[in-house]
């Protein structure tokens, strides 16, 4: 049988792409910086959208208030005829004036001037003749600056805002000076008297004010009026531009409020971050976790690649079954021993196909048996067919199969191809058999002159009493009775010896199966020594038989076991040719020792040379010429057959000594 070469197969190569266990690191960064550039690109969009609604608004703001001064102007304009009359002020045009001071509008007075300067008259009225001295933004005091307001107003004949000036209560204040006319000719000069807080501040809308901090700065960047709730300002929201009209290097300055700290994207900015880091980590834990079991996986390769080799390599057949019975597995052993192929056999239930159809009932018994409790230890045999029809004597063995939750799942079988061993064994048995008997035939005839003689004895004194008795009858002489008795009983004597004689030589020639029967190896000898006394008589050697008394009987097959006491003998008694007639003799010895009773044959023969000791058992060893060399391989397998041994050795005082030995108790079977 052509066994696989046991070797572990080469495992594939991986494909190396070192750099796809860096891809998830890659991707993870670009998308970090692909949330970082959003956010920043946010950020700046906001920032941007910010900036530009800031300046909407301040461009609004502007607009609103040089909308709010050219309406107020109007107004003055409108006025001022009604102002100039010749009469006290009527009341509706007080009224008016009221209500101009009074919309929150900036103005906080209203004086009407000559066209030479002086004053006609304000709303509400000047206290005192001359307003306190102020200085203005610019150096110049509220006086002077009136003066030049007045002066460039009346000469240009448009209106024209003055430069600030702090007023009574330190409130910043500027002017405007609107010329009136009547039919080309000057009336006067109107002045509306401005509070920078109040036209800043009032004015604008409370959405603005929300957003942004405003701030009236002067030339030197002073700041003169502003608007502001408390809370921290942008450093980056800031806008400046001209106060223009009043002009005169007055800047209105906006700063954007900053915006509460916006925790929603930077509570979604740190979960980013968080994330990424539990992807990185999670990434390195899954790398180490892959390449675990890319190593358990190698190992579990080369592990079964081994155990492949090692199934295929092996001679004994091996299947397993689950508890139901069905095949789960089979090794290529089991398919070559019994023809069928793996795909056969798997997921077939009893009687299987291999199965001896002659023997199915007992092989089905058998099954059931083996999935109750198991095979004997020692094997059970068991008769098979392979799919071509062949017999298959197989041994199996069987062992429980426990899975991995240490559950009993089913039986794993080994089975032993025995079939050659048991034809050899067979064909051995029968030679062996064949041997005995023709060594039993040899024997026989070698005995059978022997026992022609032996028989002439008892058949002559049967004959020579006979004719002795007719005589006594014959003769006129009264015959006594007691002696007729007694010749007739020695007849008989001498006809059951004959009788023996040849019922013995029957018994040894008959070819029987062993039997194995409570033997008493005593009387064994002596039937022994019967068959083979009348050879000794006739070769001048003298058998001295000495039975231990008491011997325990042994169970075996009395003709065999007489067979090598015959042999034995036979062999001391052909050793002794040489030997001088007085030293020839054989003794014949029957004991015990421990758990065995013997039967020793000594000789006083020629002895065993080395060379014929080694090779003694050996079929066909004879130093005789017309030797067979079959005797004493014979006596060993019947001695091995019941348990016992055959040993030798030479005798003290010259010559050999043969032993058999066979057990009391034998409990072993065939
Ligand atoms: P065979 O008697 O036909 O030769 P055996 O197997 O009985 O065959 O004996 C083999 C050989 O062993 C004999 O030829 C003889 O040389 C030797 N042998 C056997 N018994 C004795 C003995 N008692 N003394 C010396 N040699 C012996």
């Amino acid at each position: 049988m052509n066994a696989p070469v046991s070797h572990l197969s080469p495992l594939p190569h991986l494909p190396r792409r070192q750099w796809l266990q860096y891809l998830p690191y890659l991707s993870l960064a670009l998308f970090l910086a692909a949330i970082a550039a959003l956010v920043w690109l946010t950020r700046a969009y906001d920032a941007d959208e910010q900036r530009t609604t800031l300046i909407n608004d301040v461009l609004w703001m502007e607009q609103n208030l040089r909308f709010h001064l050219d309406r107020n102007e109007i107004h003055l304009q409108e006025i001022g005829p009604e102002l100039f009359g010749p009469q006290a002020l009527e009341p509706q045009t007080e009224a008016r004036v009221a209500a101009l001071l009074g919309q929150e509008r900036g103005l906080i007075r209203i004086l009407w001037l000559s066209p030479e300067g002086t004053l006609a008259g304000a709303i509400p009225p000047l206290t005192g003749d001359r307003p306190p001295p102020a200085r203005s933004g610019n150096g110049e005091n509220q006086t002077d600056a009136r003066e030049t307001g007045f002066r460039l107003a009346s000469s240009i004949g448009r209106a024209v805002y003055g430069a600030h000036y702090i007023g009574p209560g330190g409130l910043p204040l500027f002017d405007v000076y609107v010329p009136v006319w009547s039919d080309d000719e000057p009336l006067g000069v109107v002045v509306g008297v401005y509070s920078l807080p109040d036209l800043v501040m009032r004015e604008l809308p409370w959405w603005f004010s929300e957003r942004y901090r405003v701030a009236v700065l002067d030339a030197d960047e002073r700041e003169i009026a502003s608007k502001s709730k408390v809370a921290p300002v942008s450093s980056s929201l800031a806008y400046t531009m001209p106060f223009d009209p009043p002009g005169h290097g007055l800047m209105l300055q906006i700063t954007a409020y900053r915006s509460d700290t916006r925790w929603i994207p930077m509570l979604l900015g740190a979960s980013i971050v968080l994330l990424a880091i539990i992807i990185v980590w999670s990434v390195t834990q899954l790398r180490r976790q892959l390449a675990r079991r890319q190593e358990a996986e190698l190992a579990l390769r080369s592990e079964s690649a081994f155990r492949k080799a090692m199934e295929d390599s092996m001679l004994t057949g091996m299947r397993a079954r689950d508890l139901d019975g069905r095949l789960t597995y089979v090794n290529s052993a089991f398919c070559r021993m019994t023809g069928f192929e793996r795909e056969e056999l798997i997921g077939l239930r009893p009687p299987m196909p291999y199965w001896d159809p002659e023997n199915l009932e007992q092989t089905l018994e058998l099954h059931r048996q083996i999935m109750a409790a198991g095979s004997d230890p020692e094997g059970t045999e068991v008769r098979l067919r392979r799919k071509n029809g062949e017999a298959l004597d197989a041994l199996v063995f069987e062992a429980p199969l426990i899975d991995a939750a240490g559950r009993h799942s089913g039986w794993m079988g080994s089975v032993l191809d025995i079939t050659e061993q048991k034809r050899a064994r067979e064909q051995a048995r029968q030679q062996e058999e064949r041997l005995q008997q023709s060594s039993r035939l040899i024997t026989m005839g070698e005995m059978a002159s022997t026992l022609a003689h032996e028989l002439n004895q008892p058949l002559a004194a049967i004959a020579s009493y006979s004719s002795g008795c007719v005589n006594r009858l014959e003769s006129a002489q009264p015959i006594d009775r007691g002696e007729l008795l007694d010749i007739q009983e020695r007849i008989g004597r001498q006809a059951r010896r004959a009788g023996e004689i040849i019922r013995r030589v029957h018994d040894f020639v008959r070819r029987s199966e062993p039997k194995r029967v409570p033997l008493d190896l005593n009387g064994v000898v002596r039937d022994a020594v019967g068959l083979i006394e009348a050879d000794a008589r006739k070769r001048h050697v003298q058998l001295r038989v000495q039975l231990a008394p008491a011997l325990p009987s042994v169970p075996a097959d009395a003709v065999m076991i007489e067979q090598i006491v015959v042999n034995l003998v036979r062999n001391a008694m052909d050793a002794m040719h040489d030997t001088p007639l007085a030293a020839r003799s054989v003794d014949i010895c029957t004991g015990q020792e421990g758990r065995f009773v013997n039967v020793a044959v000594g000789d006083r023969g020629t002895g065993i040379s080395e060379e014929a000791a080694a090779r003694l058992f050996e079929p066909f060893f004879s130093t005789k010429q017309e030797g067979m060399g079959m005797g004493l391989n014979i006596c060993r397998s019947i001695a091995e057959l019941h348990h016992g041994r055959l040993a030798f050795g030479a005798r003290p005082g010259g010559g050999t000594i043969f032993t058999l030995s066979l057990p009391v108790e034998n409990d072993a079977h065939d």
